[in-house]
């Protein structure tokens, strides 16, 4: 590290033929961590899939060789045996290679498939987590994932399962019942048929609801609703993807915690939460 920049902190290097595995956050370069911002400097090849954005790119090494490996429904996308095969071709070929995928690589995000086939094929590879879209995007909606008072658990779902169809195998009843709130994942496509689901299996239809799309980026959009209303309200609203649905009694701490509400708007809505809470 030059004298001019002594509080970075060192960083492990490079080495070429190896991979790096990296999340990138849901879109704001700025929820980057150190590790990822050093490979992006340091790589030869970046492959990124379609969730990583222009702003992320743009902090890639000059010489950095960018490959595009979206993988998102309508669009044109790399098939994921090629993605890995092109992962080990350009370590074996002695690259410092960066795979770059949006929020955490391990998040619903195929990253445990691709490191299987580093492993298999005997390829360095090391492994950097990033901000998963749930956590990222609650806290940009001024959400707490988690809060003592409302939820003692979170839970990620998928909205569509391997073959593009719904979550047919999850158990409804004990998700109604025994998990205070519910993360989704790619859930616009089958969003209605999970809420009949959960609300089929006893949640209140009138359970809050929040959809953020695009979190994190200039173009995040975000409605509050119902469970019963979410599908239509996804749709009315124009909410398109990649968007996450959060499903619970957080959800509605955001009217004290909203970033873009006045300081007076929230601290009358902090006297409301004190409220029902000395009242429930
Ligand atoms: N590995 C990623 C998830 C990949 S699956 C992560 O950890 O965030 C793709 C899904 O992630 C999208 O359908 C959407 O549900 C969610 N997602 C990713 N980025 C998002 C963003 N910026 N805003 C809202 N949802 C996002």
């Amino acid at each position: 590290m030059s004298e001019s920049n002594t509080r970075f902190p060192e960083m492990p290097v490079f080495e070429p033929g190896s991979v790096w595995l990296v999340g990138a956050g849901p879109g704001d370069p700025g929820l980057l961590s150190l590790l990822a911002f050093h490979a992006l400097s340091q790589a030869d090849d970046i492959v990124y899939d379609a969730l990583v954005g222009d702003g992320i790119l743009a902090l890639a090494g000059t010489g950095a060789v960018l490959h595009h490996a979206g993988k998102r429904g309508g669009k044109p996308s790399a098939k994921q045996a090629d993605i890995t095969e092109k992962l080990i071709d350009l370590a074996n070929s002695g690259r410092k290679v960066l795979r770059l995928k949006g929020g955490d690589p391990f998040v619903f995000g195929r990253g445990g498939e691709e490191a299987l086939a580093l492993a298999a094929a005997g390829v360095p590879f090391r492994l950097v987590p990033g901000i998963t879209a749930a956590v990222a995007g609650l806290a940009y909606a001024g959400i707490p994932i988690t809060d003592r008072c409302v939820n003692s658990a979170v839970t990620f779902i998928t909205g569509h399962e391997a073959g593009g169809g719904p979550p047919e195998g999850l158990d409804w009843p004990a998700l109604a019942s025994g998990a205070p709130v519910l993360i989704l994942y790619m859930a616009l496509k089958h969003l209605a048929w999970m809420a009949e689901r959960l609300i089929g299996a006893g949640l209140d239809p009138d359970t809050p609801v929040v959809l953020i799309s695009k979190a994190t980026t200039e173009d995040q959009k975000i409605v509050e609703t119902h469970l019963s209303a979410a599908a239509a309200d996804a749709a009315a609203a124009g909410i398109e993807a990649p968007a996450i649905v959060a499903i619970g009694d957080v959800v509605e701490l955001r009217a004290a915690l909203d970033p873009s509400a006045t300081p007076q708007a929230r601290a009358r809505a902090v006297l409301e939460v004190r409220r029902k809470r000395d009242a429930g």
